[in-house]
């Protein structure tokens, strides 16, 4: 792959990665223990009241929350792996077929792992 191309690949991943992490820190607390792991905060309505509906609404948020997370932490680690192959070389390649991913299908989504014709087999 052009060097330069890979270069503006890269530049796009890191940005993706940093905004990834800015958006889970918005209501996630990192995990010390593991490397681009999150935890969400429960969080609190600040209403003093223990009103069944308050809290029925704070599960609520909390489990949106949780997809969120869940959904972030997923795209996070699609974006380290392919940041990852970068480094080793092995970028743009379908992980079933081998071939190179079309040029296109990178751009729009730097970290796609699979070429357009494997896309519904991964
Ligand atoms: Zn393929």
């Amino acid at each position: 792959m052009d060097k330069k191309i890979l270069a503006e690949l890269k530049k796009k991943l890191e940005k993706e990665k940093a905004l990834l992490k800015e958006d889970l820190l918005k209501f996630a607390d990192k995990d010390k223990k593991l490397p681009d792991d999150y935890d969400t905060r429960f969080p609190d309505m600040g209403g003093r009241s223990s009103a069944p509906d308050e809290s029925a609404k704070e599960v609520e948020t909390y489990e949106n929350l949780l997809a969120i997370e869940y959904a972030l932490e997923l795209r996070l680690k699609e974006v380290n792996e392919a940041l990852k192959k970068i480094e080793n070389n092995a970028y743009g390649y379908c992980k079933i077929c081998n071939k190179p991913i079309e040029l296109g299908r990178l751009k729009a989504n730097p970290a796609a792992e699979t070429c357009l014709l494997c896309i519904d087999k991964a």
